[in-house]
C-alpha cells in the first residue's frame, strides 16, 4: 500500500473500479487510466461551445491514413435508407458547412427506423467512432451518437449531463476515446470522479500556489472538465501542468540537496596505469571533444563530491571510449567501475566492445606484464552457479569492471569498492533510477550517464537540472555518407522491388544489410509489417539465396547473442529485425537499411536505427518505406529524418512534440507516468518557474516535513519506478 500523507493524494490513488465500476474501469485501461487521479488528468481534446461544429477538413487532414477514434460535432445534412429488407443500411451525410463526413449504420429494419427517428430530432449531434476510409472518402462506421435538441440530448442515456452543459451555454469537452468508451461516457465518469474530490484540501502548499499563480486543485479539475469559459479551462490546465513540473523539479531539488550532503572517494588515477596503457594502444587519436569530456570527468573523479555528469552524443560519436577511460581511471585508483545497460543483449554487447577495446588489458593482469583488469558480466539469465561465481569476483574485488543490466545495482550485489557507475542509454533508463545506486553506504560512487538522444543544452539544463553535461557533437572522422530516401509505397510500389534488388546488390559486393519492421508477428498489438512474415516473404522471394536471420526481443537471450555474433562475423547477409537493433550493434560492413512502415517509429528511433549503417568506410543507403501520405504529420517526420543526419537538429524538431516524461527517460508507453501533459519546449517557462520554486521549497524545508510536498515527491518517484519495472 502506498503511504500517502495527504487525503488528496490518497483519494487520487483510488482505483478507478471504486469510482466507475469494474466494467467501465476496464475500458479505461486503454486510455492509461487506472486511478481517480489518472481519470481527472484526462483532458478534453477539444472544447466546444453549444453552437460550435467540428472543422471536418482539419480533422480529416490530421487523421488521414490512420484509423483513430474521433468525435465530431456536426450537422446532419442527409439521412438515406439504402438497400432492401433485410439488408438495409442507413447512410448519413455530416457536414460542418464546408467539409463532409459519411456515417453508415447497419441493422434490422426496426433499428434502422429507430436511428432514423433519433437522427431527425435535431440537425446537430455528436458522433463518435473509428474514422475509416471508403473509396477515399472519410467514413464513420456505426458511430455512437447523441443529438443535441433544444430539450437536451437524445440518443444516449448518458448524454444528459452534457445536455445540461450545452443548455447553460457552457462548453462540452470532447475526450480522447476508444471503441468501448465514447466521449460522453468519459465525461460521465469524470463527473463521478469530480464528486470524489469534493471538499479535499489542496496538497500543494498555499504559498507555492501563490508564487506560481495557479488555482486550487479541486477547482482546477472542475475548470478543465466543466469550464464556463475558455480562460477558465486554461487556468485549470495551467495548474495541472504546473503539478507535473512541480513534482519533477521538487524531486530533483531534494535529490540535488541530498547529493550535496554526500561524499565520494576521490579517484585520482595513477601516472603509469591502465589508462595510460590503454591510450597508448588506441588505434586512433581521441577527438578534441573526447579529450575535453575526459578532462572534465578526470577532475570530477578526483573530488570528494560524487560526480553527476551526463555525457551526450549521437550514436557513434565515441561515448563508449570516453566512459571506458573514466572506468580505467577508477580501476587505476583501486576501485571498481560498473557499466549498466538497458537490456541483457546490450549489456553483453557492451562487454564485447569493452573487452575488444581493452585487448590484452582485459586479462586480469595475467598477461601484459602484470597489469590489466578483469571484466565480469552479470545478467538475470545467467545460471545460478555462473552468477555465484560472478558475485564472488565482484565482492572480492578481482573484477575491476562489471557490466550488466540494472540488476547489478540491486542490494544482492556486494561490491568491494564501487567507485563509478556508468549508465548507458539514459533515455531508456529513467532519471529516477540513478539514485537507487547512490544509496549504497556512506560514500557514494561517481555517476556518469550516457545518452544517444541528443538534448539541446537549454533543455538539458532545465530538465536534467541535477547533472553537468558534456557533449560530443562531431563524430570521429572516417564516417561514411548515408543517403536517406522516403519511399511512398502507395505511389511507387515498384520502388519497393527496387529496394530489395538494391539489398541484393549490396550483398553481392560483400556488404551486409538490415531490414527493420515494427512488429514481431501477428500476435503483436501494433499494426504494421512483422519481421517474422517479412523474413519468410523475403527469403522465398526477392532475397532468395541470401543468408537471412530474424532478430527480435522474444527470442531466448542465447539465440539473440548468437545471431548478433554471426552478423558481426559476417556469416549473415541480411538481418530482419525489430527496433531492438537501434542501439549497440556495431558492424561497419553493414551499408544498407530498409525500414518498413517507417511511420510507426519516432524520429529519434529512426535516427538511431539509421546510426547502425555508415559506421565504416562504405557509404550507406537508408530507405524509409511508408504508406503515410504526403502532408501528414507522420510523413513530415520521415521527411525530416531523410533531410538531415544531424541528431541535434532532429532532436529539436522531435522534442517540440514530445512530452517531458519521454525526455526524463520514463518509458514512452509508461502507463503510470504522471507526466501526461507537460511538453519540454512548450512549457519551458513553467518548468523554469517550478524549478525556482522547488529550490525555495528545499531551502525552507530541508527535511521534507511538508506532507503535501512529500506526497508529490513520493508520487512521481513511485510512478517512475513502476514504469521502469514494466519496461524491464
Ligand atoms: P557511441 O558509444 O557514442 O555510440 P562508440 O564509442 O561506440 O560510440 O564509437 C563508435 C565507433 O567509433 C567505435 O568503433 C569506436 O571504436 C570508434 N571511435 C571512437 N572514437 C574514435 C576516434 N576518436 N577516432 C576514430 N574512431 C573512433
Ligand atoms: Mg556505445
Amino acid at each position: 500500500m502506498e503511504q500517502w500523507k495527504t487525503a488528496a493524494f490518497r483519494r487520487l490513488a483510488t482505483p478507478l473500479t471504486t469510482v466507475v465500476g469494474a466494467a467501465t474501469a476496464k475500458a479505461f485501461v486503454g486510455l492509461n487510466c487506472e486511478t481517480l487521479g489518472d481519470l481527472l488528468r484526462l483532458l478534453p481534446r477539444h472544447l466546444m461551445s453549444g453552437t460550435d461544429v467540428t472543422d471536418i477538413q482539419a480533422l480529416i487532414a490530421a487523421n488521414r491514413g490512420s484509423e483513430e477514434y474521433v468525435a465530431v460535432m456536426a450537422r446532419v445534412a442527409r439521412v438515406d435508407v439504402k438497400g432492401t429488407v433485410p439488408k438495409q443500411r442507413l447512410e448519413v451525410r455530416l457536414t460542418d458547412g464546408r467539409g463532409w463526413l459519411g456515417a453508415t449504420f447497419f441493422g434490422r429494419a426496426s433499428l434502422i427506423q429507430y436511428w432514423q427517428r433519433l437522427l431527425s430530432q435535431s440537425d446537430r449531434g455528436i458522433f463518435a467512432g473509428k474514422l475509416g476510409w471508403f473509396n477515399d472518402s472519410p467514413q464513420l462506421a456505426h458511430p455512437a451518437f447523441v443529438m443535441i435538441t433544444p430539450d437536451g440530448f437524445v440518443g444516449s442515456a448518458q448524454g444528459a449531463k452534457m445536455a445540461a452543459q450545452v443548455s447553460t451555454g457552457s462548453f462540452i469537452g470532447l475526450y480522447p476515446q476508444t471503441a468501448k468508451l465514447p466521449t460522453w461516457t468519459v465525461a460521465e465518469s469524470i463527473d463521478l470522479g469530480l464528486a470524489h474530490m469534493a471538499g479535499l484540501s489542496d496538497p500543494m502548499p498555499a504559498w507555492v500556489r501563490d508564487a506560481a499563480h495557479v488555482s486550487e486543485l479541486e477547482q482546477a479539475f472542475r475548470h478543465v472538465h466543466q469550464p464556463s469559459s475558455e480562460s477558465e479551462f486554461e487556468q485549470g490546465r495551467r495548474r495541472l501542468l504546473f503539478d507535473e513540473a512541480f513534482a519533477t523539479q521538487v524531486a530533483m531539488a531534494y535529490r540535488r540537496n541530498d547529493a550535496s550532503t554526500h561524499t565520494a572517494v576521490p579517484r585520482n588515477g595513477v601516472a603509469q596505469g591502465l589508462l595510460g596503457a590503454f591510450d597508448e594502444r588506441l588505434p586512433f587519436a581521441l577527438t578534441q571533444e573526447q579529450l575535453a569530456a575526459g578532462e572534465a570527468i578526470r577532475s570530477e573523479l578526483a573530488r570528494t563530491r560524487p560526480m553527476q555528469r551526463l555525457l551526450q552524443g549521437e550514436v557513434g560519436s565515441g561515448k563508449t571510449v570516453v566512459a571506458l577511460r573514466a572506468m580505467l581511471t577508477v580501476v587505476d585508483s583501486g576501485g571498481q567501475a560498473c557499466l549498466v545497460a538497458p537490456t541483457e543483449v546490450l549489456a553483453q554487447q557492451q562487454a564485447d566492445t569493452v573487452t575488444h577495446l581493452l585487448g590484452d588489458l582485459a586479462q586480469g593482469g595475467l598477461l601484459s606484464g602484470g597489469f590489466g583488469t578483469e571484466i565480469v558480466v552479470l545478467t538475470g539469465s545467467m545460471t545460478a552457479s555462473a552468477k555465484g561465481e560472478a558475485l564472488g569476483r565482484i565482492a572480492s574485488g578481482q573484477a575491476g569492471i562489471i557490466i550488466g543490466t540494472h540488476a547489478v545495482l540491486s542490494k544482492a550485489v556486494a561490491f568491494r569498492d564501487l567507485g563509478l557507475v556508468v549508465i548507458d542509454e539514459q533515455h531508456r533508463f529513467g532519471v529516477e533510477q540513478r539514485n537507487s545506486l547512490a544509496e549504497r553506504g556512506a560514500a557514494r560512487p561517481h555517476v556518469l550517464v550516457m545518452t544517444a538522444t541528443p538534448i539541446p543544452r537549454s533543455v538539458a539544463m532545465t530538465v536534467f537540472g541535477d547533472l553537468d553535461v558534456s557533449t560530443l557533437t562531431n563524430p570521429p572522422q572516417g564516417r561514411a555518407e548515408v543517403t536517406t530516401t522516403v519511399v511512398d509505397v502507395q505511389l511507387h510500389p515498384t520502388w519497393v522491388d527496387r529496394a530489395w534488388a538494391r539489398v541484393g546488390e549490396e550483398v553481392a559486393r560483400g556488404r551486409q544489410a538490415y531490414v527493420v519492421a515494427p512488429r514481431i508477428d501477428l500476435t503483436d498489438a501494433h499494426e504494421g509489417a512483422s519481421v517474422v512474415e517479412l523474413a519468410e516473404r523475403l527469403s522465398s522471394g526477392p532475397l532468395h539465396g541470401l543468408r537471412l536471420a530474424v532478430l527480435h526481443g522474444r527470442l531466448p537471450a542465447t539465440e539473440k547473442a548468437d545471431i548478433m555474433a554471426r552478423f558481426t562475423r559476417g556469416d549473415i547477409d541480411v538481418l530482419v529485425a525489430t527496433s531492438m537493433i537501434e542501439v549497440g550493434l556495431d558492424q561497419p560492413n553493414a551499408t544498407m537499411m530498409v525500414i518498413c512502415d517507417a511511420d510507426r517509429f519516432g524520429v529519434s528511433q529512426l535516427h538511431q536505427l539509421r546510426g547502425r549503417i555508415g559506421r565504416g568506410a562504405f557509404p550507406g543507403v537508408c530507405l524509409l518505406l511508408t504508406s503515410a501520405e504526403d502532408g501528414t504529420p507522420a510523413r513530415e517526420r520521415l521527411e525530416a529524418v531523410a533531410a538531415t543526419r544531424d541528431g541535434f537538429a532532429l532532436a529539436q524538431a522531435d522534442l517540440a512534440q514530445r512530452r517531458e516524461g519521454d525526455v526524463l527517460g520514463m518509458s514512452q508507453s509508461g502507463r503510470r507516468s504522471s507526466l501526461r501533459l507537460l511538453r519540454v519546449l512548450d512549457h519551458a517557462d513553467l518548468i523554469e518557474l517550478a524549478r525556482d520554486i522547488a529550490r525555495q521549497v528545499v531551502e525552507r524545508d530541508r527535511a521534507m516535513t511538508d506532507a503535501g510536498v512529500a506526497d508529490y515527491v513520493h508520487d512521481i518517484e513511485a510512478r517512475a519506478d513502476a514504469d521502469l519495472a514494466e519496461a524491464a
